[in-house]
């Protein structure tokens, strides 16, 4: 038995899959067991935990094998299933399948205190390395796509110093309270938004705003009255420093996107950004790459940013290239004007966020019920 085509397909297939009972990927919760490969059949076994009920067993299974087909694999793929008892909970998930050794295989310090969040059934992070790579304008797409098709989306802006949430979904005023003193978020294409900039005045220095920033993603999570929401789209604020770990640290959050620009200088930051979810042990649904090419007007295409930054970022980690957004008017004009692209019928490239709404899609379907 070859070793490498199941260690390229399975290693990142179970990354990408979530297990709604620990938080984590498949792969670093330890549920694959020692798998194979006879001729063209993959053999996976997925070890199960007391708590996965039938339903999620299902899902997950579905979820994992659609994750190894769209990895390319073309042969069969056998998934058996065997259950855990409490008592072997840590299996050593080296070795499972020969040559693999993915990173952070051994479970993380002690347990995580998880922030409950009623009502909420998952939290996505949005994080760039730096600024000005277009983080809010995919996370605003994104929270309007799926809201589109149905699902009920909270978008919230942790950029504490540059929220440009108001202005791209055209929200003004100050959002009410509940006798509670919960806030009420406001509301736009069909998506709750909260933002700091619904509360701080612009001309506030920037000063004062620094010691809010520990405190505001978790103030925002348990302060505002989300009501019922299939997902939680948190825009972060750039970088990938302690501040971020911090904040979104015991914040329970079942994915995360990380948005990059082609150049080198970028994709070096959105490594970092990879990295910060890997500690966090958060799945990484992908990376997108945004401004990756202009439409010229003899049709043909350029690529001011350079190419090929998001792949080989996202080749080097496993992690899917989830879509390649192009520089467009209608894109940054929509951002501007509070009319997001998704949300305008003459936007020429709207369906370039179709992917990352896609696997989002897939996220919420995995963990529906659990
Ligand atoms: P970030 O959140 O990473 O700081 P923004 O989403 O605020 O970045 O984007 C920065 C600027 O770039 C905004 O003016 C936005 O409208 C513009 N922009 C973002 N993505 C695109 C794109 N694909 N095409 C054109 N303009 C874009």
């Amino acid at each position: 038995m070859s070793a490498s085509p199941a260690h390229s397909v399975l290693e990142p297939a179970a990354t990408r899959v979530r297990d709604p009972l620990s938080g984590k990927s498949l792969w670093l919760a330890g549920m694959i067991g020692e798998s194979s490969l006879d001729d063209d059949r993959l053999n996976v076994q997925l070890v199960y935990r007391p708590g996965h009920t039938p339903e999620v067993r299902a899902r997950l299974e579905t979820a994992l094998e659609r994750q190894i087909r769209e990895l390319g694999w073309k042969g069969e793929v056998q998934i058996q299933t065997t259950a855990e008892t409490q008592q072997d909970k840590t299996p050593k998930q080296k070795d499972k399948v020969k040559g693999m050794s993915g990173p952070g295989m051994q479970p993380h310090g002690g347990p995580v205190r998880l922030m409950k969040l009623p009502g909420v059934k998952h939290v996505l992070a949005v994080a760039s390395g730096k600024g000005g790579v277009g983080k809010s304008t995919i996370s605003v797409n994104l929270a309007v796509g799926l809201a589109q098709k149905g699902h009920k989306v909270g978008l919230m802006d942790a950029d504490i110093y540059g929220p440009s949430l108001p202005t791209m979904m055209n929200l003004v005023g100050r959002p009410l309270a509940t006798p509670e003193n919960k806030i009420i978020p406001l509301e736009a294409y069909g998506v709750k938004c909260m933002s700091i900039g619904f509360l701080v005045d612009e001309s506030e220095p920037i000063i004062w705003r620094g010691p809010m920033v520990m405190g505001v993603v978790r103030q925002f999570l348990q302060e505002v009255v989300w009501g019922e929401l299939d997902v939680l789209i948190v825009d972060l604020p750039p970088g990938t420093g302690d501040a971020q770990l911090t904040l979104i640290q015991g914040v329970p959050i079942s994915g995360s996107i990380v948005v990059t620009t082609p150049q080198d200088v970028a994709v070096l930051d959105a490594v970092r950004g990879i990295q910060m979810f890997n500690k966090l042990e958060v799945p990484i649904l992908g990376i997108v790459e945004n401004m990756s090419w202009l439409a010229l007007p003899d049709g043909s295409q350029m690529a001011p940013f350079g190419e090929g930054g998001g792949q080989r970022t996202a080749d080097r980690f496993n992690v899917p290239l989830l879509a390649q957004v192009p520089i467009d008017s209608t894109i940054r004009a929509g951002g501007d004007a509070g009319r997001p692209a998704l949300a305008n019928e003459d936007s020429e490239y709207s369906s370039a966020f179709d992917p990352v709404i896609s696997a989002v899609e897939q996220l919420l379907f995995v963990n529906d019920g659990a």
